[in-house]
């Protein structure tokens, strides 16, 4: 009987270490085979536009890849020279020098002037690419950046004004002008613009699957390379660069987020943050500490953060009633309070316990 049982027992043994190896096998193969079917990756990292841009795309063939991220990166640097103020030939600069005179300007200057002019409309001014002037005298962000003197702030404040520029074709080319002493800068808009003809660019290469960054400004293309939905980190506004405060899950859009704490500097206590009230030519400090916009137009995304800083958590809440098909997630400091619009309700994570979250009901009006 003993010996039964233990014939029985070893038998059961033998089983046992069977179905592991074969499963350890299986284990092995199912690794071997996605090991092989796993998408390549490629990718381009480059100081560019003031910031960290970075392009990785996925695919099967390394060659096409490579192809598609030089092309990206060449169209970023033709644009980056026709729309920077710091550089002295570009159709910005040109304008802003020639203030009160028209410039013929290239067709792609024409369509990103065209469309900070809507979204300057849309937002009822409180977007405005002719902050030119108020941008120079604070010069945040670079070593000349100080308080101006009040009247010097009033006299820049004067000059911004969306509504004295002229932009239009005449004869096959694009012109556009802006008031005498006023000045373009499309900061706000263009970085969201250069990403949506990236991703335009990685699509006609044949790209299925990309991550656009071009510092602040995202844009995925496709599902990630695991075959389901991106998860995008938003920054925490109070915690060290790769923090978050939640997460969004996202397909084929851009997510673009603002903050104050991207530019500014201190001074008696004080900070002075990058984006400015075109009502006040001061740096605004609206209680927002975090707007993101979701949207097919990173260039529309880009400008409605901006506008959204400048019109504070009220007022941004209200005009997210009012545009319903606007995603959006804003973060008001004092409160330590998101608010996230319904259509991303169920995208949204929020990992940080000690905030709260409020659904924007899209019926309330
Ligand atoms: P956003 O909120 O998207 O934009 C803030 C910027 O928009 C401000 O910096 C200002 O430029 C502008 N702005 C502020 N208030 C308003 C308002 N009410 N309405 C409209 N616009 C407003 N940075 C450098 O340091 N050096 C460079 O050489 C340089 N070159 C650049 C070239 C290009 C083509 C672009 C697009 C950007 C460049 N930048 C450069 C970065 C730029 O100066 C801004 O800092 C950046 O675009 C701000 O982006 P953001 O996402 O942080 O903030
Ligand atoms: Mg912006």
């Amino acid at each position: 009987m003993a010996y039964i049982n233990g014939e029985a027992s070893s038998s059961k043994i033998r089983g046992v270490v069977i179905a592991t190896l074969f499963i350890a096998v299986l284990v092995f193969a199912a690794r071997v085979y996605f090991s092989l079917h796993e998408p390549l990756k490629a990718e381009r990292e480059s100081f560019r536009l003031g910031t960290i841009v970075r392009l990785n795309v996925w695919g099967e063939n390394k060659a096409s890849l490579d192809a598609a991220l030089d092309a990206s990166m060449a169209e970023i640097v033709r644009l980056e020279s026709l729309f920077s103020v710091n550089i002295a030939t570009s159709d910005i600069s040109r304008i802003n020098s020639n203030s009160g005179g028209r410039i013929k300007v290239s067709p792609e200057t024409g369509e990103l002037i065209a469309l900070a002019l809507k979204n300057a409309g849309e937002t009822g001014g409180a977007f405005d690419p002719t902050i030119g002037p108020v941008v120079r005298l604070w010069g945040i962000g670079t070593k000349n950046a100080h308080v101006p003197a009040d009247s010097e702030i009033d006299a820049a404040r004067e000059l911004v004004d969306y509504r004295r520029v002229s932009c239009y074709k005449q004869n096959g080319g694009c012109y556009a002008a802006v008031g005498r002493g006023q000045r373009f800068d499309l900061g706000g808009i263009a970085k969201g613009w250069i990403a949506d003809r990236v991703a335009d660019l990685l699509r006609k290469h044949g790209i299925t699957s990309a991550l656009i960054d071009l510092g602040g400004n995202l844009y995925v293309i496709g599902k990630s390379p695991k075959g389901h939905a991106w998860k995008i980190g938003l920054q925490h506004p109070d915690k060290p660069r790769g923090e978050y405060f939640g997460t969004i899950d996202v397909e084929d859009i851009s997510v673009v987020t603002s903050g104050p704490y991207e530019r500014y500097f201190e001074k008696d206590g004080v900070r002075y943050n990058h984006i400015f009230d075109p009502s006040t030519g001061r740096p605004v400090q609206s209680g927002l500490v975090s707007v993101s916009v979701i949207s097919k137009s990173s260039a529309d995304a880009d400008a409605l953060c901006t506008a959204m800083f400048v019109m504070g958590p009220e007022k941004s809440v209200a005009f997210l009633r009012e545009h319903r098909d606007l995603e959006a997630v804003l973060v008001v400091g004092a409160e330590k309070k998101v608010f996230i619009t319904q259509n991303i309700e169920n995208k949204f994570s929020l990992t940080d316990g000690g905030m709260m979250l409020e659904v924007i009901n899209g019926a309330v009006k």
